[in-house]
């Protein structure tokens, strides 16, 4: 499978990891759109939330804590966390992820 965000994971491709346990990976997006732009993944492949699978609720869970933790890690108060699940929706890589972003007002509903 040719995924980049697994070639992150496994150290094949470079990135900037800022928050890592055994489930969980977060690192800075490439492409920020915010002063604070992390992109936090399920180190497992799955491809969007819609293919997650009930035996993935802790692996889902940890994902949100990793953004809890980040929260604490870099003091911010105020983030949004977003994911985009579907090329409809906005989705380019075929990995779930949560775009943590923080440092800027941002606008609701979001664009
Ligand atoms: P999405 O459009 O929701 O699928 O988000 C994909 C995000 O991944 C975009 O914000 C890209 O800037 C980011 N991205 C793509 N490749 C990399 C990479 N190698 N390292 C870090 N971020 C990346
Ligand atoms: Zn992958």
């Amino acid at each position: 499978m040719n995924c980049i965000f697994c070639g992150i994971v496994s150290g094949e491709v470079k990135s900037q990891i800022v928050y890592e346990n055994d489930d969980v990976l977060a690192f800075k997006d490439l492409n920020p759109q915010a002063p604070t732009h992390l992109l936090i993944i399920p180190k497992k492949h799955i491809s969007r939330l819609a293919e997650s699978q009930d035996g993935d609720a802790e692996i889902l869970g940890k994902v949100l804590l990793a953004a809890r933790d980040l929260a604490k890690k870099f003091d911010i108060k105020d983030f949004r966390l977003v994911t985009n699940n579907g090329k409809g929706a906005g989705q380019t890589v075929d990995h779930l992820h949560f775009h943590f972003m923080a440092g800027r007002r941002f606008l609701w509903p979001a664009g």
